[in-house]
């Protein structure tokens, strides 16, 4: 069957129009807006297909369509937004994969078992833990440790928010058993790019890498408090400056990392600056800054990490300080499975005639799954190429062809599933397991 896009897209439509106030999407994970979206959701693979999902012990909602054989694709993304999100992010892979579902069921059993998965929590808005459903899933997330402890802007602890729910910490435990039984063979999402690449290049849609790693630090550059009036220049320890002649650093370091081409670019920001005393007679004494580095290649960002720590202890030198480093977040950059790479590759040239291919920036639930289970991703153009806003938007065309490539890619894998599961399998073939 030619696959179309246009009931995705009305989907999108409702699923907007009952979701978004005058200042965006609101379908923020655990309240009532989320819910509300859940159950437009439950309702339709309900009246459509005749399919009950079931929750896992952290939240996320699976839909079985069961296939000839037990080996199972995967398709997945999230429903839920930040607060005053946009249209796309996120429901869009929970749409294309009803979609697919929809196809599946009208040409008969489908060879292999599909499963669509909304994941929990996918955006970290309320409480700050990002991925927390498929990072679940993927058993690479300890619930009670970071999760115990945190509390809203409300004052809402994420345990009671959870518990109105009837979402637990230790059921949070038990997805990644839950998952280990879905006889898991392949990860597919379609997603927004969220960022400006892909309409830079003119392309309404692009092949997926894999997203980049993370080296994400917090620095203190200690020197001495002074009187703006009473301290010379030469006697100062200007802690801002230092700070200030890093962050030009970090920025040489991304320039002279970034190769040509979207899969070699890296970046490095520093979003957070605190200055102390902070008044405009003060000499800065004390400044906090944080770096945020990201690239595809591992080696890259751990030569990127080894030039700023060299670049903050020169600064710091020059401006007689101190400083001190304290680490934030690491995450190892996640290349996607060659083999389906090659599926989406095929489905997208098909689509647009061309196949770009950049890495993702932002992580994704299928960051999580490239741990376990092998793993692609299609991205559609975001124009403007900006997101987590309510001008979040990708005009009609490359929604409809990135819709197209997307169910193309799926086709594809499932006949590559299905081909495997019809020969018997060698014993010692078995997915990756989690090497977080
Ligand atoms: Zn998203």
């Amino acid at each position: 069957m030619k696959p179309t896009s246009a009931r995705v897209i009305a989907d999108l439509e409702a699923l907007a129009a009952l979701t978004t106030d005058a200042r965006g999407a609101q379908r923020v994970a655990w309240g009532p807006t989320w819910q509300a979206a859940r159950a437009w959701f439950t309702a339709k693979l309900q009246d459509e297909l005749g399919i009950e999902p079931e929750r896992d012990g952290a939240g996320n909602l699976w839909a079985t369509l069961p296939g000839a054989s037990p080996k199972s694709l995967i398709i997945g993304s999230h429903l839920d937004s930040v607060p005053g999100g946009g249209w796309l992010d996120g429901v869009l892979g929970v749409l294309a994969g009803l979609e697919v579902l929809r196809r599946a069921r009208e040409s008969g059993k489908p060879p292999i078992t599909l499963r669509l998965v909304d994941w929990a929590d996918e955006e970290g808005a309320r409480f700050g833990r990002s991925l927390a459903g498929s990072a679940a899933s993927a058993g690479t997330l300890d619930a009670e440790a970071e999760l115990a402890h945190l509390v809203d802007r409300q004052g809402v602890k994420l345990p009671d928010a959870l518990a109105a729910n009837g979402v637990t910490l230790a059921g949070m435990g038990t997805a990644r058993a839950y998952f280990d039984r879905l006889d898991a063979a392949a990860y597919l999402e379609l997603h927004i790019e969220q960022g400006p690449v892909l309409e830079a290049m003119r392309k309404p849609t692009g092949v997926v890498l894999g997203t980049m790693g993370v080296e994400r630090h917090q620095l203190t550059f200690v020197g001495q408090a002074a009187h703006s009036g009473a301290a010379p220049i030469h006697l100062r320890k200007d802690a801002f400056l230092a700070a200030a002649e890093f962050a030009l650093a970090c920025r040489d370091i991304s320039i002279a990392y970034s190769g040509k081409t979207p899969r070699t670019r890296v970046v490095a920001t520093c979003g957070v600056v605190k200055v102390e005393p902070n008044f405009v007679t003060a000499v800065p004494g004390s400044t906090e800054i944080s770096i945020d580095l990201r690239a595809l290649d591992g080696k890259v960002l751990g030569k990127m990490l080894a030039d700023a720590r060299k670049a903050a202890t020169k600064a710091a030198r020059r401006h007689h300080v101190e400083v001190r480093w304290s680490p934030l977040l690491h995450i190892t950059p996640r290349p996607f499975d060659p083999t389906l790479m090659g599926f989406v590759r095929a489905a997208v040239k098909q689509v647009t005639g061309a196949a770009p291919e950049l890495p993702s920036g932002p992580l994704h639930d299928a960051a999580e799954m490239a741990g376990v289970v092998p793993t692609a991703m299609v991205f559609a153009q975001s124009s403007p190429g900006i997101s987590h806003t309510k001008v979040e938007d990708t005009p009609r065309p490359a929604l409809d062809k990135s819709i197209r490539a997307f169910l193309i890619a799926v086709d594809a894998t499932i006949a590559h599933l299905a081909a495997g599961a019809a020969a018997p399998r060698p014993a010692a073939r078995r997915p990756a397991r989690a090497r977080a």
